[in-house]
Parts: structure tokens; C-alpha cells; sequence
């Protein structure tokens, strides 16, 4: 598998161009035809198909890799260098790869990251596992269990717990496998579990993500189990005293709200006070009775007029200014393009202010309209107010990660000539933000709706639209064919 770099000849260049060109395909048998026995065969000869693929897709990604060296990442101790030692990144390859690998295969950082160091583990530690599953003989789940318990060990040892599980790996269920990986591992590195455990607790995190419970998302904090249990423990038993009070409330109801309790402690009142950052966002058609021309808005001026409304309508729903935080005003065009940003302030100021040119009429002029560009290199607080009303998070494709106050990113760079104009500006975590600054090869496009265009070193371009921003219409359908005024109604 290791593959010894032949010298390729142009007719095998042209040739595997012209295959990765192609769509695609699947050996396919007539189900319907199969007997019984021939749908169960044909199912094995799947799985081996696809254990076949997982070692092929390991071979592809470590290929991909070794395109990406490490020479062009900022060196330590240069500007630009990370100051960080990341834990799961492959020897050599560049630190960049990971981005790279997601774009390419459309998935997150977190699973293009383990894909890539599971298949540096086949390639590093356990070769002969690898060769199994190339052969279809032992399917990915099981060798991935073993890639899971002998990862942080060094390779000599993983060969060998390899060397005498391998023979009867697809005998034992996955669960044994781990087992036995892991008594073994133990045996010949009795150090291993420590170090493992150590390993764990660098990666460790609080996490938040949406709860399969509707409308609630979950809090999860990697910690010791013995940490972990006094934690609940303490969570418990407060509940259990509300309960014994008199609260009727189900005993995990009450759990949650000691939880939140504990963690934000609303009867102390020295810490910093909580602050809140609306963001408001309102369709420019919904305003002063326009909602009946839908689709005739877009690109008309954003009058005081329309300023005046929206003011009622936020101040019919009690909408303000959260106390020590902020509230920010988007306006959309019909297609969810956002046209501007606003302050309750501003907005304010400008309805009463109305149009320069015409004080005291109606006149229709714009008062409000996308925030100019500027000569400076840092935005303005109206150009970071707009950015960030648009993007949200971080506008990298597959990324989403929510962004702080940060500067908005210039898509151009300003030494390159990239204006500081919100046509060139964008979200950007600070990983990505420092792939876009310091990866060679990347290619970055924005247009004037801020629609980001991103292509990778190896040629794959992925493309965000701003969150609120609908997608493109479908091409129109055809006219209807002109029907004849006697035309007989359908036989249905
Ligand atoms: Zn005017
Ligand atoms: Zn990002």
C-alpha cells in the first residue's frame, strides 16, 4: 500500500484525468431478480466493497496530505505563527490540510480532522489492518475500534497488539475486539492508559449543541468521571430539596433550572452584568404598506417614511435597548439581501431628521442606505455593524463557528488593493481567518451580496450565501401554452 513513487508516464496522467472526470457509479444487481440467498450474498459483497473504499478513501487522503507540506506554514517565532500545539495534526503536513480536507470532502473541521488521523494511524501503526480492509476482509467499523484504542500508543507496540488480534478481529463482535485491544495494549504498555487519559483531558471542552428535545439546547462539560459524578450529584440533591419544599415541578425540570442556577449565580451581583446584543432584522416590503408590491422593493431608496414604521412596529412589540447591551436594525430587501444596519439611536435620529435636501416633506429620499466605503483599513463601526448583521458566523464554508467582536475580514487584502467596503468585507474565526491569511494556494471570492466563493489548493470551490439570504430562484417555467377559450376540461 505504501506506494513507491514510480515514475508516470503521460498516457497514465491523461488517462486517470480523464477517469476523475467521470461521474460516479455503483455496481448495481436487479434486486428484484436476486433470490434469497443471492440478496444476502450480494449484501456481504457490499460490506467488503465498502471496507475496500474506506482503505482507498485513506489512501486518497494521505495522498492529498502529502500535496500539502508543512514548508510554507509560518514558522515558529514569525508573524503569523500559531501559538498553540495542536493535538491531532499529522507530522510534516501542513496545518492548514484539515480545512482543506473538509472543504473537499463537505464536512466539518472536527470530522475531516479525525478522518485524516485515522488514516496516518492505518498507514503508521497498524499497516495490516489497513491491508484487510483494502483486501475486504475486515470491515471499517472493527478497524476503526482498533485505530480508537491503539492510537496513542507508539507504533511498534500497535503492531504487535495488530500482529495477534488481527487474525480473528472479524470473528469477535466490535465490543470484544475493544476489549481484548485494550487488555492487550495494557500488557505491553502499561504506561498507555495514563498517557491516553492525559491526552483526554487536553482535548476536554465545554460544549453546547441543540437537544434532540425540542426547542432546548444541551450543555456537556468533559470532565473525570469521579468529577463528573460529585457534579451531578450536587445538582441532585439541590433538586430534590426543592422538591421536598413543595415544588411539583418533575425532578429533571428541577435539575435543569439548579443547574443554570449554579452556573450564573443571579444573587451575586459584583460580577460584570450580563449584557444582551439584539439583532433585529426586518423586510424592507413589510414596511409602510409596501408588503403589497412584493417583489417590487428591491433596490428602492429606505425613506424616513419607512423608518417612522418600523419605529412603531418596535415600539409596539416593547422592543428597546437591553440594559448594557445593544440593538441592531437590518433591513432586507424581499430576497433577504441586507440592505442596512442601524442603530435604535440612528434610527430615531433619522426619522425625525428625514432627507437634507427637503426638510419638512415626504420626499422619498434615502436616509439610510449600506454603510460607504472607507480609505482606512479598519472598517468603520457601520461597516462591522453591517458585516456582522450579514455573515453571523463564520462565513468559511462548513465552519459556523459564531464569531466575537473581531475585525470583519477584508475577502481582497488590503495590501493587495481590497477595498474597505462591505462588498469586500467578511466573518471569519480566528482559524480561518489565519488560513485566509497565511495557506498558500487558497483562493477567496465575495461578491456585492456578499456570497463567498472558496477554492481549495486541489481545486474544489464551495460557495456561502449570506445566512437571511434566499436562495436564487429557480429558472422561470415556460409561458403556458395559450389554451383555446373552448377547451375541454382534463378527464380527471
Ligand atoms: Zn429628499
Ligand atoms: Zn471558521
Amino acid at each position: 500500500m505504501s506506494a513507491v513513487a514510480a515514475p508516470v508516464s503521460r498516457v497514465e496522467r491523461a488517462l486517470a484525468g480523464w477517469l476523475v472526470e467521470r461521474p460516479p457509479t455503483v455496481q448495481r444487481l436487479p434486486v428484484a431478480v436476486l433470490s434469497r440467498e443471492q440478496k444476502a450474498a450480494e449484501l456481504a459483497r457490499v460490506q467488503a466493497r465498502k471496507a475496500m473504499d474506506a482503505a482507498y478513501e485513506a489512501e486518497l487522503v494521505l495522498g492529498l496530505a502529502d500535496e500539502s507540506p508543512d514548508d510554507d506554514d509560518p514558522a515558529p517565532g514569525t508573524p503569523g505563527a500559531r501559538s498553540w500545539k495542536p493535538d491531532a495534526e499529522l507530522p510534516g503536513v501542513s496545518e492548514f490540510f484539515t480545512a482543506e480536507l473538509a472543504l473537499v470532502l463537505n464536512c466539518g473541521r472536527v470530522a475531516a480532522g479525525k478522518r485524516a488521523h485515522r488514516a496516518w494511524i492505518y498507514r503508521e501503526s497498524l499497516p495490516a489492518t489497513w491491508a484487510a480492509l483494502a483486501a475486504g476482509e475486515l470491515d471499517e467499523y472493527r478497524a476503526m475500534t482498533l485505530v480508537e484504542v491503539l492510537q496513542h500508543t507508539d507504533p511498534a507496540t500497535a503492531r504487535q497488539v495488530e500482529a495477534r488480534l488481527l487474525p480473528r478481529a472479524a470473528e469477535w463482535t466490535a465490543g470484544m475486539l475493544r476489549k481484548r485491544a485494550t487488555e492487550l495494549l495494557l500488557e505491553l504498555d502499561p504506561h498507555s492508559a495514563a498517557r491516553r487519559e492525559r491526552q483526554a483531558r487536553r482535548r476536554a471542552d465545554v460544549r453546547v449543541y441543540p437537544s434532540p428535545q425540542h426547542g432546548m439546547a444541551t450543555v456537556a462539560a468533559d470532565l473525570p468521571p469521579e468529577v463528573a459524578a460529585a457534579c451531578f450529584e450536587v445538582v441532585d440533591r439541590l433538586a430534590r430539596m426543592l422538591k421536598v419544599d413543595g415544588d411539583d415541578r418533575p425532578i429533571g425540570e428541577l435539575r435543569c433550572e439548579v443547574y443554570a442556577a449554579l452556573l450564573q449565580r443571579p444573587w451575586e451581583h459584583a460580577g460584570p452584568p450580563v449584557t444582551a446584543h439584539l439583532q433585529i432584522v426586518a423586510t424592507l416590503a413589510s414596511l409602510a404598506g409596501r408588503s403589497d408590491e412584493c417583489g417590487e422593493v428591491n433596490g428602492l431608496p429606505i425613506t424616513a417614511a419607512h423608518l417612522r414604521d418600523l419605529l412603531r412596529q418596535l415600539d409596539a412589540l416593547g422592543i428597546g435597548v437591553p440594559e448594557g447591551g445593544s440593538l441592531t436594525v437590518g433591513l432586507t430587501e424581499e430576497d433577504g439581501v441586507l440592505r442596512a444596519t442601524a442603530t435604535l439611536d440612528q434610527l430615531r435620529r433619522l426619522a425625525r431628521r428625514g432627507c437634507l435636501d427637503h426638510p419638512g416633506t415626504d420626499c422619498g429620499c434615502a436616509v439610510l442606505d449600506r454603510p460607504q466605503p472607507t480609505d482606512r483599513y479598519r472598517p468603520t463601526a457601520a461597516q462591522q455593524r453591517f458585516v456582522h448583521t450579514r455573515d453571523r458566523t463564520c462565513r468559511f464554508p462548513t465552519c459556523g463557528q459564531r464569531v466575537g467582536c473581531a475585525d470583519a475580514d477584508h475577502v481582497v487584502p488590503h495590501t493587495h488593493g481590497g477595498p474597505t467596503d462591505c462588498a469586500n468585507l467578511c466573518c471569519m474565526c480566528r482559524s480561518h481567518h489565519r488560513l485566509k491569511t497565511h495557506a498558500r494556494g487558497w483562493r477567496f471570492q465575495i461578491s456585492d451580496d456578499g456570497v463567498l466563493t472558496v477554492t481549495t489548493p486541489s481545486g474544489i470551490t464551495r460557495t456561502t450565501r449570506p445566512p437571511g439570504m434566499r436562495p436564487p430562484p429557480a429558472a422561470p417555467d415556460p409561458p403556458p401554452e395559450p389554451t383555446a377559450p373552448d377547451h375541454d376540461p382534463p378527464p380527471f
